[in-house]
């Protein structure tokens, strides 16, 4: 039985950092699924496909090409680690999240990263629906506030110009969307322990996680 721990939460409450820490401790393996929705979404925008058809946007998720080595993203070939980080790309994987068909052509290919010696999984849903037999479910939180605060410091700190009432209409837009759209909403799954960040470092809440695994 390989051991699951997943991580869910809301845009930018800082589960990628915390997941790719705790996997890297352990020596598991990392699925980032927000990843797979923006790299979705990046095939959508680059082939012209409308975002509103979900048709053809499952398509494209279905017969994606990806592929996850060393920390890298490729998309056909192409590293786009970076490209699928930008604001817009984040924005439209929300929409095109919302489609049953996109996350149903979606949902092999996460169970596909349970390997051993074990996984670390972050998104949205990963302990609600992709892994509910997971050994461990954290559900990462952090207030809008602190959440738009380190989105800010992040984008300066790659010399990306950012106003800060837009990234907070961007992340309550974007919340809004993921915890009321009708499949697979954001919510705390059963048996989650509820982790809220906004006091905390990021060497912390590993720990944390690090130590409810112990249990
Ligand atoms: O986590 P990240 O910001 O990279 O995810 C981008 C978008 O993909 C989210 O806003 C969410 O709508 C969607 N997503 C999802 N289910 C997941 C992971 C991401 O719906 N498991």
């Amino acid at each position: 039985h390989i051991p699951v721990i997943t991580i869910d939460g809301p845009t930018a409450s800082g589960k990628g950092t915390v997941a790719a820490r705790v996997a890297d401790r352990l020596g598991y393996h990392l699925l980032d699924s927000g990843a797979l929705y923006r790299l979705t979404a990046l095939s959508a925008m680059r082939a012209g496909v409308a975002l509103d058809d979900e048709q053809a946007v499952a398509q494209l998720a279905e017969h994606l090409p990806a592929s996850f080595a060393n920390g890298g993203i490729l998309l056909a070939s192409e590293e786009v680690g970076e490209a699928i980080r930008a604001e817009e790309v984040g924005n439209c994987a929300s929409k095109i999240a919302a489609f049953p068909r996109v996350r149903q052509a979606l949902y092999a290919l996460q169970l596909g990263f349970c390997k051993a010696p074990g996984l670390v999984a972050d998104g949205r849903d990963m302990g609600t629906v992709i892994f509910p037999n997971a050994r461990l479910k954290v559900f990462l939180t952090a207030s809008v506030e602190a959440r738009a605060e380190r989105r800010y410091k992040q984008l300066i700190g790659k010399g990306i110009s950012a106003n800060m009432d837009d990234l907070l209409a961007d992340l309550q837009a974007r919340d809004e969307r993921d915890t009321h759209r009708t499949v697979a909403p954001l919510v705390a799954a059963e048996g989650a322990y509820i982790l809220d960040t906004s006091d905390m470092t990021v060497d912390e809440a590993v720990e944390q996680v690090l130590h409810w695994h112990t249990l």
